[in-house]
């Protein structure tokens, strides 16, 4: 799977409507202390995801919506869009929604779905919230302190197969 485009709309810092290109091979994100790109990374997570308010540096999901300044009013919505090519050359729309005290709404390519269906499209895919994919910082440092089991997630989600112990874990519990 590739991911080509992302849209964000009132997530964290973005509060005004962007879109960026993601260009095939090894993207690199650099800026000035505090202009937005461990927000965009999390903008990625999120789309995929990602329901941990720790990860997204927040207290509760609600803090993904842009809080205001003094020059501007907060917004009542975060909205993230993907769009990724799978391997088999096919597009893949993925929007993820929240609204303040009101949680969040995911879509594939226009229609409804649940949090897990997003989950696992992009594990089967060998990507992800967790992705190795996706580095931010202190990840290398985190890497090299993990614990054989923690190294081994990290390996399973490399290889694809994270996804399998979800539905294993799901139809044990039936
Ligand atoms: P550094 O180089 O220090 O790691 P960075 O480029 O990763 O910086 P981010 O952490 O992505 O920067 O962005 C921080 C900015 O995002 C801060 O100015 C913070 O106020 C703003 N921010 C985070 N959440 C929100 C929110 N919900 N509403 C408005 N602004 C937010
Ligand atoms: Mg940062």
């Amino acid at each position: 799977m590739q991911i080509k485009r992302l849209k964000l709309s009132g997530f964290k810092s973005f509060v005004e409507p962007a879109e960026l290109r993601i260009e095939k091979g090894l993207t690199g994100v650099v800026g000035p202390n505090g202009c937005g790109k461990s927000n965009l990374l999390e903008a990625i997570r999120w789309v995929m995801g990602e329901n941990s308010p720790k990860s997204m540096r927040s207290g509760g999901m609600d803090d993904v919506i842009f809080a205001g300044t003094e020059q501007r009013p907060p917004r009542d919505f975060a909205e993230v869009v993907l769009h990724a090519e799978d391997d088999d050359g096919e597009d893949l729309d993925v929007m993820r929604r929240i609204e303040r005290g009101a949680g969040s709404a995911y879509r594939v390519n226009g229609n409804d779905v649940r949090a897990k269906d997003v989950s696992l499209t992009f594990a089967d895919a060998a990507t992800g919230a967790h992705s190795p994919a996706l580095v931010s910082q202190g990840k290398i440092a985190q890497v090299i302190a993990a614990k054989p089991t923690e190294r081994r997630q990290m390996l399973e989600e490399a290889a694809g197969i994270a996804g399998l112990h979800v539905r294993r874990r799901d139809a044990e519990s039936k």
